[in-house]
């Protein structure tokens, strides 16, 4: 092992999370001495260090130089794994505050504080195959544990690569908006990231990095677009016709990973098509546009606008931001910053720094955070909120966003969203977003836009805005799952004929009359409160290679159709009491029926707990083997 340098070690006392530091003193000693002290206190704008008194700060990395100094030098050894018990004190105490118990197995395997992936899946007792479509995110992660389980698996990519959303979402200023140190696989963490929020071509690299590492390149046929997948009920097995019927796969399961973000929408806009410049969708960026001294119309101003507008602006000779609605803004000081060389040896060298610190990420923006997002019975507080706590939040992110446009007080009015916290995806702000809108050579412009003319947008009250570029950051046809191939299931049921535009799913994963298939992240599995996706492709994937072994022991299964309605009804119930569910709450979260079906509406480690494996009560043999029976 390379000679550790003490004046690094040093400097990443001084850097690193203190909390995180706390703990790993504790564990690494088996003392819970840190522990006894001043509990960490968090406020939701602070810098998430604690708050402690200074000398307990400076107690705190005394400890750490006492104690893991001599075991990075190999002078002493780090005390055992500790007991289940004694890691709940720890996460709650890092948490701030008591973890609910039913967390602590989620966490035990998540945190693989013994190094040992618990979500590798034992190989299923029979021959068995899958196709995977998709090689993003979930779809690589799918194609690795179904091979672990022992199923021959193919993906089917469209794309001449991995990567999905970052592949294609090549935007100015795309990054990631959930940190890197959580936005990862549990099994796969990275300490090299560079930036708190990695631009888009690091995630790009990672998931790259990821298929070469694993071998999941060999498994996948790139630039084979999937057009229709068949259930055939006497073999048992889905055929998959791709390429205008050029490639032709038959496996036993089917496992769609083809995203919920990547068909990018266009507006209903009249005169759409009559612009005369060069006009593209965010996801679909022109980088042979060169938009230095154009006048850019941009339309839309969610995630990907937030991130493009500001990289923009300053080679532009004017732009116009065309607003529906604003965004909710959440303070985040370091969002571009990068992560300092003594924060990235902390990762690297202290042990299980990295799995502290990523619990502590996992906390404060997942499910620490459902209170300020959930509905108060009988609330009647004003517009805008939801009960207590979502209206406290509010205030203060009110005084925030008004603090930035001090200097232009009538912007006010337009950057403050009416609708409450946590109806649509906040985004994470260090100012550069209304500093952009802010700009001499920059527009908000807030009235509808009525038409469009070949070299103009024009809005509702007839003002003409030229333009020579339109881009749009109009977002993607979210609520149309699987809008790129048909699924055909038993007894030749359409699958989009039977969702009707509202599609549902147990789960996320499984319809009933469709055997063997399962979607990862399908209806009603999305998250508002920028959680990690990846923990739920993580939990999906888990649920698939455990079906795997059902199927391998029992044959073609089918989840029972009052296991899927009864499960809906209940999201449904729990989707009501959040603030993206309130009435006169739009989002891409509601499909074209009003129902919210992109999210879940419970914890996280629900899902979690959900999605163990699959109780073999829930499912049944398709209808053709129960006939046959
Ligand atoms: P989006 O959030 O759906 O935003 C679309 C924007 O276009 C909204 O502001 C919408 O206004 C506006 N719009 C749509 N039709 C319009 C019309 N006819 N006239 C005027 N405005 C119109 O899409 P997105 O920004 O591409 O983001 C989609 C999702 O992708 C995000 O929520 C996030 O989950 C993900 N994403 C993540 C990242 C990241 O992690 N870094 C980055 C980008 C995207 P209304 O709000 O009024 O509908």
């Amino acid at each position: 092992m390379a000679k550790l340098s003490r004046a690094d070690f040093e400097a990443a006392l001084v850097t690193t999370h203190l909390p995180t530091l706390a703990v790993c003193v504790a564990q690494a000693s088996g003392d819970d001495s840190l522990l006894q002290g001043p509990i960490p206190v968090y406020d939701f704008f602070g810098d998430g260090m604690g708050d402690f008194p200074e000398d307990w700060q400076a107690k705190i990395r005394a400890e750490a130089d006492r104690v893991l100094w001599p075991i990075l030098t190999g002078e002493r050894q780090p005390a055992t794994i500790p007991s289940p018990e004694r890691i709940h004190r720890m996460i709650s105490w890092i948490a701030g505050g008591d973890v609910p118990a039913d967390y602590l197995p989620f966490l035990m395997e998540e945190l693989m504080l013994d190094g040992v992936d618990r979500r590798v899946p034992s190989p299923v007792p029979a021959q068995l195959s899958a196709i995977v479509i998709g090689a993003g995110m979930s779809g690589l992660l799918a194609a690795l544990r179904l091979r672990q389980a022992g199923v021959a698996v193919t993906i089917l990519e469209a794309n001449e690569d991995v990567g999905g959303t970052w592949l294609l979402n090549r935007y100015p200023g795309v990054r990631v908006d959930t940190p890197n140190h959580l936005y990862s696989y549990s099994f796969e963490p990275n300490h090299d990231w560079p930036e708190f929020y990695s631009q888009g071509d690091v995630l790009l690299q990672y998931f790259r990095r990821f298929a070469s590492h694993h071998g999941l390149r060999e498994l996948t046929r790139f630039g084979t677009r999937v057009e229709e997948a068949k259930w055939d009920g006497a073999r048992g097995k889905w055929s998959v016709r791709a390429n205008g019927g050029a490639v032709k796969l038959e496996a036993d399961m089917l496992v769609s990973a083809v995203g919920q973000l990547n068909e990018p929408r266009y507006p209903d806009i009249p005169g759409r098509d009559s612009f005369a410049g060069p006009a593209f969708h965010s996801a679909r960026w022109r980088h042979d546009v060169d938009l230095a001294g154009k006048r850019v119309a941009v339309i839309g101003t969610g995630a990907s606008a937030f991130q493009f507008v500001p990289e923009i602006a300053p080679q532009v000779a004017h732009m116009d931001v065309f607003q529906r609605t604003p965004p909710w803004l959440g303070p985040t000081d370091n969002y571009h910053d990068p992560v300092p060389d003594a924060f990235q040896w902390a990762v690297e060298h202290i042990p299980n720094y990295d799995k502290w610190y990523r619990f502590w990420l996992f906390w404060m923006l997942t499910d620490g955070v459902i209170p300020q997002v959930t509905a108060d019975e009988g609330w009647n507080g004003p517009a805008g909120t939801i009960g207590a706590a979502n209206a406290e939040l509010r205030a203060a992110l009110v005084e925030k966003i008004a603090a930035q446009v001090e200097a232009n007080p009538q912007l006010l009015g337009h950057v403050v969203p009416q609708y409450p916290f946590g109806g649509k995806r906040s985004l994470r702000d260090n100012g550069v977003w209304l500093k952009a809108l802010q700009r001499d050579n920059v527009d908000l412009v807030t009235k509808s836009i009525a038409r469009i003319e070949p070299d103009a947008v024009v809005t509702e009250d007839g003002e003409r805005h030229p333009a020579d570029v339109l881009i749009y950051g109009t977002g993607f046809h979210a609520s149309d799952f699987l809008k790129s191939f048909k699924v055909i299931g038993e007894d030749g049921a359409d699958l989009h004929q039977r969702w009707q535009g509202d599609a549902r799913a147990y789960l996320g994963m499984c319809v009933p009359g469709f055997p063997n298939f399962f979607m990862i992240y399908g209806p009603n599995t999305n998250i508002v409160v920028n959680g990690s996706i990846i923990f739920f492709s993580e939990c999906a994937v888990n649920y698939i290679a455990e079906a795997a072994r059902l199927i391998a022991e029992q044959g073609p299964i089918s989840v029972k159709a009052e296991v899927h309605d009864s499960f809906n009804a209940r999201v449904d119930a729990e989707n009501a009491k959040m603030a993206w569910g309130q009435p006169g709450v739009t989002s891409w979260y509601k499909n074209a029926r009003g129902r919210v079906s992109q999210n879940w509406p419970f914890a996280l480690v629900d899902y979690w707990q959900a999605t163990r494996k699959p109780n073999p009560d829930e499912f049944e043999a398709p209808r053709r083997n129960r006939a046959a029976a």
